[in-house]
């Protein structure tokens, strides 16, 4: 997890640097793409959304809503929120891919780095393309980087099906360490029979 950390945090560092050198911005209270997408993520990642959920906002039906998406590989995403200009419902531990999209290059088929506009900035607030012979951040290098620190050979799935399978793991922790605030429906403790 500490690694996973790392990695979201030269992440942030890179795509903001990138960013600005290349005058790439999103729209302001844009976030169509998370309304037509459902982020592809490793069990790590999931562990981090999931703990976040559990421990830190504490939400319920949010939690609920992410159960009751499993199944929707089209979006919107279960996190998304149409009613906050914010709109991620877990912006400090978002995976991957929401970190990169929009905001790094991607490997060429010639072999080199190229920034292709996203298809949803209609306000055209990015350039529409960039070729690159000079080291950017890259999608695919980061995909990568990712999936081997991962366990399960960083093999990726839903969001809904990997932060349930992640949540109800970190649920029966919680019930076990008699963290009471994080059991909404009362399931008796196991360790108190
Ligand atoms: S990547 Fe595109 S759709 Fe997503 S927030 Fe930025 S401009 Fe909007
Ligand atoms: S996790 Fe957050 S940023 Fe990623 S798709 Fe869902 S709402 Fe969007």
């Amino acid at each position: 997890m500490s690694d996973l950390a790392a990695l979201y945090s030269e992440i942030e560092q890179k795509t903001s640097t990138f960013c600005t050198t290349y005058s790439i911005a999103c729209a302001q209270g844009c976030g169509t793409c998370c309304e037509h997408f459902m982020p592809d993520i490793t069990a790590s990642e999931a562990r981090l959304v999931g703990a976040y959920l559990l421990f830190i906002k504490k939400d319920f039906s949010l939690i609920e809503k992410v159960r009751q998406s499993i199944g929707n590989q089209e979006g919107p995403c279960p996190l998304y929120r149409f009613d906050s200009p914010f709109h991620c419902s877990v912006y400090p531990a978002r995976p991957l891919i929401c970190r990169l999209f929009g905001a790094c290059a991607y490997q060429g088929k010639n072999g080199f780095a190229v920034f292709r506009r996203c298809k949803y900035n209609e306000e055209k607030t990015m350039p529409e393309h960039i070729d690159f012979h000079s080291e950017v951040p890259v999608m695919q290098d980061y995909s990568y980087l990712l999936r081997s620190l991962d366990d399960q050979e960083g093999e990726v799935g839903f969001l809904p099906e990997k932060v349930a399978s992640m949540l109800d793991q970190l649920q029966f922790l919680a019930v076990m360490l008699d963290m009471d605030d994080t059991n909404p429906d009362d399931t008796p403790n196991p360790m108190a029979s």
